[in-house]
């Protein structure tokens, strides 16, 4: 949560098609945080994305590279079209939160990793002591796994200031 993880995934999107590679960028059509059709990060840099409701859509799509944002948001039900895109050889990337507001892995992430050629985990500042954060803690009264949030509703901390909502 706000450590960069979209602007990541835009830089790598920018490099891939500068490199000649076809890239199509999904986005989960429930996150219209900032638009529709775009992922935007939260510095406020954009580029156009598909909303898309599950990834199964991600299977009609011509491309070298799927790249998804936030696909925590789609859970287990991300892994089975990842797992056919790989198959066919289209490359995938993704960005999302690896860690739930319980402190638990967050689905996909935990069929995601073993998968992965690579891993780069981003931290940001822990919103309390500074130090890197791992954890997002929610700050909305609200027991959804998935909730659609902005500045205000989520923050970052590292593992000892993290306080998991209770069950
Ligand atoms: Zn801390």
């Amino acid at each position: 949560m706000f450590a960069g993880k979209t602007t990541a995934l835009c830089e790598i999107v920018t490099r891939k098609r500068a490199q000649g590679v076809r890239v199509m960028v999904l986005k989960p059509v429930g996150d219209t945080r900032y638009a529709a059709d775009a992922v935007v990060t939260h510095a406020g840099q954009c580029m156009p994305a598909v909303p898309v409701g599950t990834l199964d859509e991600a299977l009609t799509i011509e491309a070298d590279l799927v790249a998804i944002d936030e696909v925590h948001f789609f859970g287990h039900a991300a892994v089975a079209p990842i797992d056919a895109l790989l198959a066919r050889g289209t490359s995938v990337t993704v960005a999302g939160c690896d860690l739930d507001h319980f402190g638990e892995v967050f689905a996909p992430f935990d069929a995601l990793l073993p998968r992965a050629d690579a891993v780069r985990r981003i931290a940001g500042l822990c919103s309390r002591c500074g130090a890197p954060s791992t954890h997002t803690e929610r700050l909305l009264a609200t027991r959804e796994r998935v909730v659609v949030g902005g500045i205000g509703d989520f923050v970052a901390t590292c593992a000892a200031c993290f306080r998991p909502m209770v069950r």
